[in-house]
Formats: C-alpha cells, structure tokens, sequence
C-alpha cells in the first residue's frame, strides 16, 4: 500500500454556466519516503489535485468521482472534523504563493506558534522551541523568530513558510510551487534545503511546479499534466530522459538545461483546450505536431511503453517522435 493513492479522480469547478473540467481521472500514488513531482503548464490542474487531498477545494469545486486514500484511509468526504486531525498534522501544504501570504502584522514565530497551538495542547513555552527547532531545519536562525515577514528576503519567507509545514512532523508535505518567483540560486538553495529535510524526517514529498528542471532535479517519479489528464507518469529520469509522450517531450524541450536536448527543438505553440467541454479526444491534439484524425475521435488510454505510462495512440513511435521533436525539419 502507498501513502497516498489517488485513484481516478474527476473535479469540476461549478460555473454559472458551464462546468470546467479541471481534473479528469487522474491516477497516482506516493511511496513513503518518496519524492513526487506533479509537472505541466498553467492551468494544468496541479493545485485543484494538491487542494483536492487537502481537502481545500475552492467552494464551488467538486470531487465528481475517484478516490484518494492517505494511509488506506479515504479523504474524500471526511468531516471538517475528521480532516483537522489530517491536515497539518499527517499532510502539511505549502500552498501557491505561500511566501506573500504570511501575516504582515504577526512576527513569523508567532505565525508558526499559533499553528502548533491549534492542532496541540501544548504550553507556549513547548511551541516555541519547537519553532526554534523547525528553524533550525530550514537554515533560519532561530533569533529571527520575532522578526516580521518584511524583515526577511523572498528565500528566507519561503523557508518560514516550510519551518510551518514541518512543525507538525507530517508524513507527507505537499509543496505547490515552492521556487516560483524566485531568482535561481535562491530557487537551489530552496530545493536543497527541502531534500535535506526530507531525508532527514522520512516524510514524502509531493512537489508541484511547471519547472521541469526543478522535477528532474528533485523528484524519484512524477507525472506530467496536461488539461486535466495524465499524458505520461513514471520514473522521472526515464520520463526526460526518453520521454514517450509528446506533450512531455515539448515540455521537456521547454526546458533546454534539463540535459542534451537541442535548443532549436519543438516549442509547444498555442494554449490549454476549452475545459469548459468533456474532453473527447486526445486533450494535447490542438498543439501537437503528431496528431491525427484518430486522436480527436478517441481519448488515448495510458498505456505503458518502456517502463512509463504514456497516454498517446503512438506510443509504438515514441523513438520516431522524439527524433523529429528534436529537429523539426527531418
Ligand atoms: P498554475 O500553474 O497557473 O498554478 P494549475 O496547474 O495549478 O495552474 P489549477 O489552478 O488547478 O491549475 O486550475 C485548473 C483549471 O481550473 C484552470 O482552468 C483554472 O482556471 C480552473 N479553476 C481553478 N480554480 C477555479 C475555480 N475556483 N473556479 C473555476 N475554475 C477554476
Ligand atoms: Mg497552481
């Protein structure tokens, strides 16, 4: 049993008019221990799947289908109750932007206090040590702890935001764009800091970003999210390495650093399908440069090819499509 089974899970956000189909039957499941990326574009439904296992839909969103297991235990449609002993205390978030939403008017130790203090019956004296400890973790020096969220850089809010996910000992951390918006080395550090952390704690790590090189770098295995769907899951070297999809592959070339892709490659030209509609076809057909008649009468399944699941009619092709990925001109 994993830590953390989503199975099939559809969400709709509800619209005056149309519903938007944010997820549709997203599958992927999370060892203890293990580092997890959920990659794609803008709107590709990444934080509607990490709010969805928070139990933190907006208001007018909505878990149509699927399940999502932590521990065997099912998330979907627990009590507000029943999630207060879930959320922070066996899964903690960093959520999109944490780094700005801090209290401008609290010291940051505070912040982080006030957390501890809610989920545990503990004296304040006990809170705060705890806090100088999860500062210490995160390379904070534990004096700073009165100091206020302006007095620290965008790095170092970002690390208080992580000292709060930590404080409860959660068994799983899901980081939803933990680097975005910050300058590269600072993005490092970052990304470092938080591997360190999980080695050291055991926990697992689900980490959201549309950066591929920031998956590649930190994550044992991820899947690749386009429109609401899977298009490819799997081991992450193999997945950039030999990627088998060929949304993954423009996404890749998206990211040229990430190894000895060409520079000149295929870019991924044109914007997300309308998911105000069910999708019928392959979600990717508009933009891609393979697609065929086929692909916009039937929804490619997933289906594994060399060792990864990709969700494409030509997968059979993969070591074609991505030589002509590579170079558009052949
Ligand atoms: P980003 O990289 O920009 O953070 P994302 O991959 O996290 O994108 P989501 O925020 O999950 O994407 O959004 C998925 C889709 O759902 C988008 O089309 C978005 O506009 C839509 N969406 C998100 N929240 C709502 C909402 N409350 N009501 C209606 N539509 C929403
Ligand atoms: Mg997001």
């Amino acid at each position: 049993m994993s830590l953390l089974e989503v199975d099939d899970v559809k969400i709709t956000y509800r619209m005056p008019n149309r519903d938007v189909h944010a997820v549709n039957n997203v599958s992927f499941s999370i060892d203890e221990g293990d580092n997890y990326g959920l990659v794609g574009e803008s709107g590709s439904g990444k934080s509607t799947v990490a709010k969805a296992v928070l139990g933190l839909l907006d208001d007018n969103g909505e878990i149509r289908s699927g399940s999502i297991r932590f521990d065997g235990r099912e998330l979907i449609d627990l009590s507000e109750r029943d999630w207060r002993s879930v959320r922070w205390e066996e899964i903690s978030y960093i959520p999109q932007s944490a780094m700005d939403s801090l209290d401008p008017v609290m010291t940051v130790g505070a912040q982080i206090r006030q957390a501890i203090r809610k989920h545990r019956n503990v004296s304040k004296a006990t809170a705060n040590e705890r806090v100088a400890e999860v500062f210490e973790m995160v390379g904070l020096d534990p004096a700073r702890t009165g100091d206020y969220p302006h007095q620290f850089s965008g790095g170092m809010r970002q690390r208080v935001t992580i000292a709060m996910a930590l404080a409860l000992d959660p068994d799983l951390i899901i980081a939803d764009e933990p680097t975005t918006g910050l300058d590269v080395i600072v993005q490092d550090k970052i990304i470092d800091k938080l591997l360190e952390i999980q080695e050291k704690t055991g926990s697992s790590l689900l980490l959201i970003t549309h950066d591929v090189g920031v998956v590649a770098e930190t994550c044992d295995e991820v899947s690749v999210l386009y429109g609401g769907k899977v298009m490819e899951q799997g081991n992450t070297d193999e997945v950039f390495r030999a990627p088998t999809n060929p949304y993954s592959m423009g996404l890749k070339n998206a990211f040229p650093e990430v190894d000895e892709f060409d520079e000149q490659a295929i870019s991924i030209p044109g914007s997300l399908p309308d998911l105000t509609r069910e999708p019928t076809g392959c979600v990717f057909r508009n933009r891609c440069p393979f697609a065929t008649e086929e692909c916009g009468e039937r929804h490619p399944p997933l289906v594994e090819t060399d060792g990864q699941l990709s969700a494409c009619h030509y997968t059979d092709r993969a070591d074609e499509m991505r030589e002509q990925a590579k170079d558009p001109e052949t």
